[in-house]
């Protein structure tokens, strides 16, 4: 690729179309095709199987999402773990969190870390914390050998094709409640409502079954099909939408703020009826 359009099909007649200026690395990994290519609006832009995974100018709000949510709402976070993520910028907003002790990363493909720390520094450099063990393997099978272990769970998976098939399963879910302490919570990014509403009610049904607080929110991502995201949160005990003010510190974010906490959780209605 280099010097032309790409564009990430949604349906056999919709798709977001982005002007790319050069290739930078071209790889069909053991398990995926890795594009890191440049881009003129968007930076430096991570494609797995043809699908945009971030963008250099827009990654602050998926990252941002993912990490602060769960770890603003429970009390105490110590010890996290990030399934997939190997872009790192889920790392990188956990470790604003001085109170968490550790954080493990595992995702399955080290190239996906390999050149994102070499293209994508900014998202990536925190995968050298001390306080960061970086692991590669399958999520899905950390995930059935971990027992009563992490505060805080975080799916920052592809989408459910290739290798993270398993991670969109019940028995997923269920295994991630067992590797949680008694008051974990977990979050998984769940794909949009206008093309892949199936995969957001499947993915609640199955969270409910096993969670007791189960709620889904939103965020805008430009780059990401239709640009409406949504994330799923699994609780055992406390509700992100009853954290005290006191419990919010401050750190530098760029979407993610106290009230946002609270108002992403206010779904559009054919989003709310999705879930229903
Ligand atoms: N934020 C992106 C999105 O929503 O499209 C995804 C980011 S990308 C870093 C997701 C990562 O999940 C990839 O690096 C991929 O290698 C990893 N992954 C896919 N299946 C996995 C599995 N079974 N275990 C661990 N990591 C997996």
């Amino acid at each position: 690729m280099g010097g032309h359009w790409f564009t990430e099909k949604q349906t056999e007649n919709f798709g977001i179309t982005i002007k790319i200026n050069r290739t930078l690395h071209t790889e069909q990994t053991e398990f995926q095709k890795l594009d890191m290519v440049e881009t003129e609006e968007w930076g430096n832009m991570l494609l797995l199987d043809g699908m945009v995974m971030t963008s250099q100018v827009d990654e602050f709000v998926y990252h941002e999402m993912v990490a602060h949510v769960p770890l603003f709402t429970h009390p105490n976070p110590e010890n996290v773990l990030v399934v997939g993520g190997g872009d790192g910028g889920v790392i990188r907003e956990i470790m604003k969190h001085p109170g968490v002790k550790k954080a493990t990363l595992v995702d399955i493909d080290g190239k996906v870390i390999e050149y994102s720390k070499k293209y994508l520094p900014e998202i990536a450099g925190e995968l050298e914390n001390e306080r960061v063990e970086v692991k590669v393997g399958d999520g899905f099978m950390h995930i059935a050998e971990s027992n009563n272990e992490y505060d805080v769970i975080m799916v920052d998976s592809t989408e459910p094709v290739g290798p993270a098939v398993n991670l969109f399963s019940k028995g997923f879910y269920a295994g991630i409640s067992k590797a949680l302490k008694e008051d974990g919570i977990f979050v998984a990014q769940s794909d949009n409502p206008w093309f892949t509403p199936d995969l957001i009610r499947n993915v609640q049904r199955d969270v409910r079954e096993i969670f007791p607080i189960t709620r889904l929110y939103t965020a805008n991502i430009p780059t990401y099909p239709s640009g409406l995201w949504t994330f799923t949160l699994g609780s055992k005990k406390y509700d992100p939408l009853e954290v005290s003010e006191d419990r919010f510190h401050e750190i530098e974010t760029k979407y993610y703020t106290k009230e946002l906490h609270k108002a992403a959780f206010v779904l559009p209605k054919f989003v709310a009826d999705l879930i229903k």
